[in-house]
């Protein structure tokens, strides 16, 4: 059977992406950041506030303080989504030390 390739979509902004519906409603009381065994780590010396890490994370445990973004430890589960989708390449995934 022959493997099909997804293209993937990339967006530029926040903006561009479509809405999405989040609750945070259970959500609020299960602090999924114990799951995690790697963490996000941003390098804000080169993020665009794009806003696209916070709209794609499915906790969602990214803030937007300022514009800028911030991980909210508590919940984040180290999935490394925000990672692999910023255009800037400014978050990093590094092991987790407790
Ligand atoms: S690693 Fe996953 S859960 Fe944590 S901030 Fe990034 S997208 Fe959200
Ligand atoms: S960390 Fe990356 S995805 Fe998040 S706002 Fe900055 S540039 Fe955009």
């Amino acid at each position: 059977m022959r493997e099909k390739k997804a293209k993937k979509i990339v967006f530029n902004s926040a903006e561009e992406m479509p809405l999405m519906i989040a609750s945070v409603g259970s959500q609020t009381h299960n602090l999924t950041g114990a799951w995690r065994n790697i963490r996000p780590e941003i390098d804000l010396g080169k993020c665009l506030k794009c806003g696209i890490c916070w709209k794609f994370c499915p906790e969602p445990s990214i803030d937007i303080v300022d514009e800028w973004p911030v991980v909210d430890y508590d919940y984040c589960k180290g999935c490394g989504i925000c990672a692999e989708e910023c255009p800037a390449k400014c978050i990093v995934m590094v092991e987790e030390r407790r």
